[in-house]
């Protein structure tokens, strides 16, 4: 069996073991610890890891692990499940997006790797800072030990739970075979989740937003471990069925990875939207005005160009333009905007439309 030693927590075959990373010394005299479970299966196997919560309103992803993680599960286990409920105890004391002492957003702080290079020289970045210290430490630990990696979140108040499907750079054509491998494998990976998959957004916009630091991009892009980020619906409170749901969501990736045995579980706790092409990510439709908004789609509902999406209004309710906003493609409502008010060029909801970008993708050179 694999020895593993994550903080304090050791692995024992059979069994669920506990500990705790030291994450960031504190200049108050405690330290930041980062919580950690390893479940250990008797009979060999991959190691997989299972991240939550690296935005402290996120809360599904605590439960899921929770709830998976039990004495029956290890006895069913082949090789090791290695499951971080929090990856931001300081954000989830605050049910803040981010930890009270770094302002930067959490998932995209994580190592650049790969990306490096193609940066501009910067001295800075030889001095990680604050929550970086946490996130490398935790990088450290995928490289030594992941073969796979699930990282959940919670898209916002308005959405469906959905997993997305990053995209995947490779510096030159040496590496494009293997590449295609990697992206064969998480494809099957996201898939075999069961719930909505959605591309990420396109190379350009993914590198503009340092997707490729976020927790599950930086394990998949610079580690080449197969990673997804799990959006697992309503942010800031726990919704019970989509619980159930991602628990047997995660069970029937671990059966794709050959850790459990059994059928794949069919997720009826949420609807599970299909479409027939692949879908990305794309903030859509835009408003052209300001004005007072009320969708009349829901999450999940599938909308086709042209359709009213939201009615628009002034404050007084007399009807702005022809009084709706429209789609101007076919598609998936993902996440919904959850304000009233909305200004110029604001973009009102998440759709996921017809992918026509390529998955696989050199790096850009500056
Ligand atoms: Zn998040």
């Amino acid at each position: 069996m694999k020895d593993i030693k994550i903080g304090n927590a050791k692995n024992q075959p059979g069994k669920i073991t506990y500990g705790f990373i030291d994450g960031l010394e504190l200049p108050t005299g405690i330290i930041e610890k980062i919580p950690v479970i390893i479940a250990q299966g008797l009979e060999d196997g991959p190691t997989f890891f299972l991240t939550a919560n690296v935005h402290g309103f996120e809360l599904t992803g605590v439960a899921v692990i929770h709830e998976l993680i039990t004495d029956q599960l290890v006895q069913d286990l082949k090789g090791t499940i290695i499951a971080i409920p929090t990856l931001n105890p300081s954000a989830f004391r605050k049910y803040h997006h981010k930890a009270e002492y770094d302002d930067r957003d959490p998932n995209r702080l994580f190592p650049e790797g790969k990306f490096a290079e193609k940066e501009d020289k910067d001295e800075d970045k030889e001095y990680p800072k604050l929550y970086e210290h946490i996130t490398n430490k935790i990088y450290s630990y995928f490289e030594k030990y992941a073969d796979f990696h699930i990282d959940f979140h919670n898209h916002s108040l308005l959405s469906i739970p959905y997993a997305i499907l990053d995209r995947l750079f490779y510096e030159d054509e040496s590496e494009k075979e293997e590449a295609n491998l990697l992206l064969e494998r998480q494809k099957e990976m996201v898939d075999s989740f069961g719930m909505l998959v959605c591309a990420e957004f396109p190379a350009k916009k993914y590198l503009k937003m340092k997707l490729h630091r976020s927790v599950s991009g930086s394990t998949f892009n610079s580690l080449r471990i197969p990673a997804f980020t799990a959006e697992l619906g309503e942010n800031r409170f726990l919704v019970p069925e989509v619980i159930t749901g991602s628990v047997k969501g995660t069970r029937n990736v671990l059966k794709w990875a050959g850790m459990l045995k059994g059928p794949i579980e069919q997720i009826t706790e949420f609807p599970v939207p299909k479409p027939e092409f692949r879908v990305r990510r794309f903030d859509h439709p835009r408003v052209n005005r300001s004005g007072i908004l009320r969708f009349i789609v829901k999450p999940g509902d599938f909308v086709t160009k042209g359709q009213p999406i939201a009615k628009f209004t002034d404050i007084l309710g007399r009807p702005l333009n022809d009084g709706y906003i429209r789609t101007e493609y076919d598609g998936v409502m993902v996440s919904l905007q959850t304000q009233m008010t909305v200004y110029p060029n604001d973009a009102i909801a998440e759709m996921g439309v017809r992918d026509e970008f390529p998955l696989l993708t050199p790096i850009p050179s500056k």
